[in-house]
């Protein structure tokens, strides 16, 4: 009976030995098949994946952003304006609203402005498909005037999405009304600018509006100065 009672023992203790070294064996070969994978999977691979994902969660916004009507500008727009570039950017330039030519084709920074933006990317070694560009309301004020508190107010929620989703390393404001809104100050511009600030814990770059440096073309050189510092925090080289 003791002798039954020890080979029991002995069995229960081999049977639990054996089944702990099958499970230290199964670990070592995960962990070996998961370091294989991380080494054969190259990291745009993840990215790639994670910019689908982006990109089918900015399209829902965008989405919503073409049906909405709460505010009147819904009643006096051709087209939405949400906008356009890469939702893995690392850079996202916020404007104030579409002007006739953005509200015509759709897209933001299209007109005059637009074309000096492009310039500006441009000067940065990048091209718009490398950025995001977007603008604080997605409908475009008649006669272009400035946008109202109220209409802000209830656009804002697509830019806050549209950042959250996009996620850049940094944000350059351009112009009053995008500084304004995003860091809920009405300090001016001309002190906001050529500091980082924090918009959601990402940089944040108050700068001209580039409409502004086609009437004061002697601001191009602060704007340029804040540019380079945006690019510094975004890792590309001057
Ligand atoms: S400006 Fe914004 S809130 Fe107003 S209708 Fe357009 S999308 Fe909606």
């Amino acid at each position: 009976m003791t002798v039954s009672l020890h080979q029991d023992v002995i069995r229960t203790e081999m049977l639990s030995l054996v089944k702990s070294l099958k499970g230290q064996v199964a670990d070592h070969q995960n962990s070996y098949v998961n370091m294989d994978l991380e080494r054969k999977l190259p990291k745009n691979k993840v990215v790639s994946r994670d910019s689908g994902k982006r990109e089918e969660l900015l399209n829902e916004v965008c989405h919503e952003a073409g049906d909405c009507e709460s505010c009147q500008l819904s009643r006096t727009r051709k087209h939405v304006v949400f906008g356009d570039g890469n939702p893995e950017a690392n850079i996202v330039f916020v404007g104030e609203a579409p002007g006739a030519d953005e509200d015509e084709q759709g897209l933001p920074f299209v007109g005059r402005a637009g074309q000096l933006l492009t310039n500006i990317i441009k000067a940065m070694g990048l091209e718009r498909k490398d950025v995001y560009i977007c603008n604080i309301l997605k409908c475009r004020p008649p006669g272009n005037r400035n946008p109202l508190p109220e209409e802000i107010r209830l656009c804002e929620s697509y830019l806050k999405r549209q950042l959250a989703i996009i996620s850049p390393k940094v944000i350059c404001a351009l112009g009053t009304f995008a500084a304004h809104t995003l860091l809920q100050t009405d300090i001016p511009i001309t002190q906001l600018r050529g500091r980082f600030h924090s918009y959601q814990g990402i940089k944040l770059m108050p700068t001209y509006h580039p409409a502004y440096l086609l009437r004061n073309p002697a601001a191009k050189k602060p704007v340029w100065d804040d540019i380079q510092m945006i690019m510094k925090e975004a890792g590309i080289p001057s």
